[in-house]
């Protein structure tokens, strides 16, 4: 019997090291990583800049208890804010636990105003974590099965769907907050359009609703900007996010302005490590690389050639039915499922993922370079094209 639970259907290989794009296994084979340990290492592996901030605070100091002030946690919070818009910001482990934050802020702010079944409208194909609150709130039965009963007070509508949202409204006096993801990294990556968003934000605004974006895959630069909101000119009320900001230290971040950045108070929720020194360092470490190395503008000019390269060399298949995402969020729609997609990159050096049986998810580090785009080019289309 394995010592490690069996929660994941893992491939047969074991990593060992890594390098910006590239990583390495137990027997020394290089693979190039399309895929960034899920849109986590978008600095690419073992950036010297992160890497110099990890050891630098942990030869300085690895913890102290959120009694007390901690001078990283507030570099970190007034970077996320200045880079943002958004007002405060608070720190948890991981972005299921940035979303509860989230969750208890809507729930929180109806209770404030004399709602005490509190509702949170949720997407159809949403993935918002694992825990029990964002499972609730994620639109996949097949994550749900077994885990029941969910909790109460959220109500899902299709994914991009305003009137749906309009309706529910209508319906019921008890919505505090709508939570969405523009882009659907699990779900497809479906993408939500500007005109869609900007509806939502209306919507919150003449109902005085939460707008709460899911940003733990969009944002860091993965879209193109730092966090994917800002292509569209709005302010959400609550944003969320977590994977890329600590580049592999696990991080996750809840930010809110307005109302929402006022509705927690002393005692009303908290972490033990969140926002904890190190990997605050990180975080900071990962959002200053991202400004000085103008990350955010490359990955879209990468996005970019990725885009033109799948189409030229796919075009004439009739494989490719649509690429989806932003920037370096890239979801190739393929004509049928491709269940065995993954292990066969794998075989040709080359990390991918599929989500929704069908879309082939390319999510490199954002410091990607040409020569890298045009090996994922050349080898994800070889494949695609080999498909019987
Ligand atoms: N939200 C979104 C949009 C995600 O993609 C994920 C992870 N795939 C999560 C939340 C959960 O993040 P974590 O695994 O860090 O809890």
């Amino acid at each position: 019997m394995q010592a490690i639970m069996n929660t994941y259907g893992r491939l047969p290989v074991t990593f060992t090291s890594g390098q910006g794009s590239w990583l390495t296994d137990v027997d020394g084979r290089r693979y190039l990583d399309a895929l960034s340990g899920i849109a986590v290492c978008g600095l690419g592996h073992a950036h010297p800049a992160v890497s110099a901030a990890i050891r630098e605070q942990a030869d300085k100091l690895i913890h102290t208890s959120n009694l007390y002030s901690i001078e990283r946690q507030q570099s970190l919070a007034e970077a996320l804010v200045r880079v943002s818009g958004m007002e405060n910001v608070f720190f948890s482990n991981s972005g299921a636990e940035a979303n509860e934050a989230a969750i208890k802020i809507a729930r929180k702010y109806g209770h404030d105003r004399g709602i005490h079944e509190p509702v949170i409208i949720v997407m159809t194909k949403a993935f918002h974590g694992r825990t029990m609150a964002t499972l609730t709130a994620t639109g996949n039965v097949k994550v749900q099965e077994g885990f029941g009963p969910l909790l109460n007070g959220f109500i899902r509508v299709p994914y991009m769907n305003l009137d749906a949202i309009r309706n529910v409204i209508a319906a019921n006096p008890n919505v505090v907050a709508v939570m969405l993801e523009p882009v659907q990294g699990e779900g497809g990556l479906a993408t939500a359009s500007a005109e869609y968003l900007q509806g939502v934000r209306t919507l919150c605004d003449d109902n005085k609703l939460l707008m709460m974006l899911d940003e733990v895959q969009t944002g860091n630069g993965r879209t193109g900007k730092y966090f994917c909101f800002q292509h569209y000119g709005f302010m959400p009320d609550v944003v969320t996010t977590a994977k890329g900001l600590g580049n592999g230290v696990p991080i996750g971040a809840c930010l809110a302005r307005g109302i929402a950045a006022e509705t927690l108070q002393p005692g009303n929720h908290g972490s033990t490590y969140g926002g904890n020194p190190l990997a605050c360092a990180a975080g900071l470490a990962v959002v200053e690389t991202i400004e000085q190395e103008n990350l955010c503008a490359h990955a879209q000019l990468m996005g970019e050639y990725l885009r033109a390269g799948f189409q030229a060399r796919l075009a004439s298949t009739g494989r490719l039915k649509e690429i989806r995402g932003l920037g370096l969020m890239i979801g190739l729609v393929l004509d049928k499922d491709c269940p065995t997609m993954m292990a066969d990159a794998l075989k040709e050096g080359l990390l991918l993922n599929v989500t929704s049986g069908n879309v082939v998810r390319l999510l490199p580090p954002l410091n990607v370079d040409k020569a890298e785009a045009d090996q994922i080019i050349e080898i994800v289309s070889n494949l695609i094209a080999a498909l019987s």
